[in-house]
């Protein structure tokens, strides 16, 4: 196990930061008349500033993932949490982070914006991660390391004793990003949080859960970096109306788990589909509900669907994806929709 020390990488204008102390924050309890944060006494229900901590959201999220409330963060999608990454740990102009690639291209906007370094480290054969590559992309000014399983675009996911492993052997941050995680059965990361210090696991409403509108993303770590999330974040940064959604969500896990079960079976659905038809090259194996295939002329293809009504992602200028597209597990009814489409391609 490599030294880490947490607060030797937290930026230092962060360290000493006096955070914004708001109304509802120095006031917890019960009381009959609210006049301290200057809102509108009418207009119930929204007319009050919600709970700047969400502490009934996090303690059904602690139910249904079985994690401690210190060690859950809340974010207006996985988006704040990825970008309070960069402002919590990252000097810009500075620091760097060591990233794996082809991954999500919101860790690279976020370096970019945050005038951070951005190390690309290019996955393998079959997408396999190279351990040893991102290791030797690191060096004393690299903060994070960003890690994406199941990955988008490449679907795979990684077993978790490598990532525990890169873990290890790291002495600055290691971000996991699950957004795909009820999809696979690799097994998440939140279980080794005690076990490794300088873990940051992201999960998200936006995929399984059926809720991409909401905006709401979760950042599970050490109570320690939860701490210093809560101290950067806007102080109501999850809105009232998100917060009782999240809520309704949660009491309704079972609702989850049977369109996930649905949507892997659509998934090999889709793939043999896909598999019977000549202008498929490969399908890449996926832990997520979408696939990555290569195709005969991904451009032409995805103009030719997009032209019918039908959009994929095109991932043809991506490194290590060249030719392919990016296909989200739909109903029965679009996948069947879309399969026919493809089949009837240059006729
Ligand atoms: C879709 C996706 C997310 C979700 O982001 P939100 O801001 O929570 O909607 C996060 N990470 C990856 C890799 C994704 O593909």
């Amino acid at each position: 196990m490599k030294e880490f020390n947490l607060k030797t990488l937290i930026r230092p204008n962060i360290l000493s930061l006096e955070p914004y102390s708001s109304a509802r924050s120095e006031f917890k309890g019960t009381a009959s008349t609210w006049l301290d944060a200057n809102e509108n006494p009418f207009g119930n229900p929204y007319n009050r500033y919600p709970d700047p901590l969400q502490l009934r959201v996090k303690a059904a999220v602690a139910q249904v993932k079985g994690v401690a409330e210190d060690c859950i963060f809340l974010g207006v999608g996985s988006d704040e949490c990825i970008d309070l990454a960069y402002r919590i740990f990252c000097r810009p102009g500075i620091d760097n982070v060591v990233a794996m690639a082809p991954s999500y291209g919101m860790y690279e906007v976020c370096a970019n914006i945050n005038d951070v370094e951005y190390r690309k480290v290019m996955l393998g054969d079959d997408f396999a991660l190279d351990t040893e590559a991102m290791l030797a992309a690191a060096d004393a000014n690299t903060r994070l390391m960003w890690l994406c399983s199941p990955n988008n675009p490449t679907g795979n996911a990684f077993a978790c004793e490598q990532l525990a492993d890169l873990c290890r052997r790291f002495s600055g941050i290691v971000i996991v990003d699950e957004a795909y995680i009820d999809f696979s059965d690799k097994g998440t990361m939140l279980s080794s949080l005690a076990e490794l210090p300088n873990l940051i696991v992201l999960q998200t409403f936006s995929k399984a859960w059926g809720s991409a509108a909401v905006r709401l993303g979760m950042a599970f770590a050490s109570p320690e970096i939860i701490g210093y999330y809560n101290k950067v974040k806007y102080p109501y940064n999850v809105n009232q109306l998100a917060q009782e959604y999240a809520l309704k969500a949660l009491a309704d896990a079972p609702r989850v788990q049977g369109w996930v079960k649905q949507l892997l079976a659509n998934r090999a659905w889709l793939v043999d589909a896909l598999a019977a038809l000549p202008l498929t090259r490969h399908i890449y194996a996926s832990d997520a509900n979408f696939v990555l295939v290569e195709v005969s002329d991904a451009n032409g293809i995805y103009a030719y669907l997009r032209d019918r009504g039908i959009i994929v992602r095109n991932r043809n200028r991506i490194e290590k994806c060249l030719g392919c597209l990016r296909i989200t597990v739909g109903t029965e009814q679009e996948n069947e929709t879309l399969i026919k489409a493809l089949a009837e391609y240059g006729k």
